[in-house]
């Protein structure tokens, strides 16, 4: 998370000069696997964001003594949950830094070992399982959010399903929580309103997977806006609304036709590779074609690097964000940063293990603690016993909890809050799979909620219904509710539930 502090007074957006707010920051746009030069793994990342936050200061300075900055960046803090799971041993505590970044979208390169083989095997398999076997094991998994990658074309070369069924055994089998898709590397730019892409997003859709498209120009935007169109003609369903996210803004930021696009709910767009003049281009241009009525211009765009393609020209897109120059406040800050790619991903990892568990609940009357410190505790407890920590999400910010002054009146926080957890385990040697939803109840006390098979919902019901008196989901979990003392207590009736 970056902490900043205001060098002004900005009473447009509510900000008050030695304001601090904390923003939490997801790069939506990462590779990793092998490409030729470039290697990249989560470690190599961790790397990375260590480097961009030194050039980032670095920046921040001669900016500062410009007087061109709003925001100046103080430090950076890791997000306490995620902290501490790398604490959990010496050897993971040396990736415990890189902490400008909280989570990362990864998925593959063109890996050189993704192309087809002659076994009739999907294309990015091995880069699939590999993306896979980094973003859902403990540490990494509090980090990273895996993204599969499929080529269109094996539908021609080897079966008409081959594409869609590897991206169901991404998700259901893997626990990949999106798909990532390259017309240019992959050669089918004229094919991009074919049959096949038509399966490829109802399937991602059927899924809940957003859909990440690298875009390198307007006409291949177009081509993908017009894709949808056509899938909604085709199924008499003017509402589908698959999330896509076009990468590099279509390398368009002053392109009016882009704006005429996000208009249109399914589309966003990511801000990797863009640098100079585009960007403050790109931001003026959203705000001036997209602010009026009730759309809000900020909430389409994704702030993404592009690692190891870029690297720490990202810098210079946080810096416009944060100076005198950005036309939003904070709220559109943290839209960008992060807020906005925690919507689109809305999901916990659930694959499609089953665990016959009725929902429960147990309430810690423990007050003096934070739900990050029961998070805490039932990870530890689930690792010694042979669970691995597949996901940690907080809840996407909505609405109302935007930007709220929490206890101290100085310091503001982003709206992301960190105390309302939801964590997904997967048991190494069964097919068991649980989800916990940890949240702070009103009262002070902590509940415990404890989801096996079936739906869970996404977590912007979930933020939703958190808010709401008369919550159905909360209603579930609180039929079968017990209370605990103390965290030992706690730990010691969820292995009698789990038995
Ligand atoms: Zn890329």
């Amino acid at each position: 998370m970056l902490r900043v502090r205001a060098l002004d007074d900005d009473p447009d957006n509510g900000v008050k000069k030695d304001d601090v707010y904390q923003f939490y920051i997801v790069d939506a746009h990462h590779h990793m696997g092998k490409e030729g030069s470039h290697r990249n793994s989560p470690t190599s990342a961790y790397e990375f964001y260590t480097l961009l936050w030194f050039e980032l200061k670095k920046l921040a300075k001669e900016l500062k003594d410009s007087d061109r900055l709003l925001f100046e960046p103080i430090r950076i803090i890791p997000p306490p949950l995620q902290k501490s799971i790398f604490q959990l041993r010496r050897n993971w505590n040396r990736w415990n830094h890189g902490w400008l970044v909280d989570r990362t979208i990864a998925f593959p390169y063109t890996d050189d070992y993704s192309g087809r083989t002659n076994d009739d095997t999907a294309s990015f398999k091995i880069s699939n399982d590999k993306i896979a076997g980094w973003t859902t094991r403990a540490p990494h998994s509090s980090r990273l959010i895996g993204f599969c990658r499929v080529d269109p074309n094996d539908a021609l070369a080897i079966e008409p399903q081959t594409p869609v069924e590897e991206i169901r055994r991404s998700a259901t089998e893997l626990g990949l929580r999106g798909l990532k898709l390259h017309p240019l590397a992959q050669l089918f730019l004229d094919s991009i309103e074919s049959d096949q892409m038509k399966r490829i997003v109802q399937e991602a859709y059927k899924l809940g997977m957003p859909i990440i498209v690298d875009s390198r120009n307007i006409r291949t935007a177009i081509r993908i806006r017009n894709l949808i169109e056509s899938i909604r003609e085709d199924i008499n369903n003017a509402s589908f609304s698959p999330s896509i996210i076009l990468a590099h803004s279509a390398m368009s930021p002053g392109k009016s036709e882009l704006y005429e696009i996000l208009h249109d709910s399914s589309f966003s767009i990511d801000t990797s590779s863009l640098h100079d003049r585009d960007i403050p281009l790109l931001f003026e241009s959203a705000h001036d074609q997209m602010g009026a009525g009730n759309n809000i211009w900020s909430e389409k765009i994704l702030f993404g690097t592009d690692y190891s393609f870029l690297s720490v020209q990202a810098a210079e897109l946080i810096l416009h964000l944060l100076s005198r120059d950005f036309l939003g406040g904070p709220r559109d800050i943290q839209n960008v940063l992060g807020g906005n790619a925690l919507r689109i991903i809305n999901r916990p990892v659930l694959t499609y293990r089953k665990t016959n568990l009725a929902p429960q609940q147990i309430i810690c009357k423990d007050d003096n603690q934070q739900s990050t410190f029961v998070a805490m505790s039932v990870t530890k407890h689930l690792l010694k016993r042979g669970w691995d920590l597949t996901s940690i999400d907080y809840l996407p910010p909505s609405g109302q909890k935007y930007l709220t002054s929490k206890q101290s009146q100085r310091r503001k926080y982003s709206g992301i809050d960190l105390e309302e957890q939801v964590l997904s385990f997967r048991h190494e040697d069964s097919d068991r799979e649980l989800i916990f939803w940890v949240t702070q109840q009103q009262n002070d006390y902590i509940s415990l909620n404890i989801h096996g098979s079936g739906p869970f919902p996404s977590l912007m019901t979930l933020a939703e219904s958190s808010m709401s008196s008369d919550n159905p989901l909360l209603r579930a979990f609180h039929d079968n509710s017990q209370p605990a003392e103390n965290i030992a207590v706690m730990l010691s009736k969820l292995d009698d539930i789990m038995e």
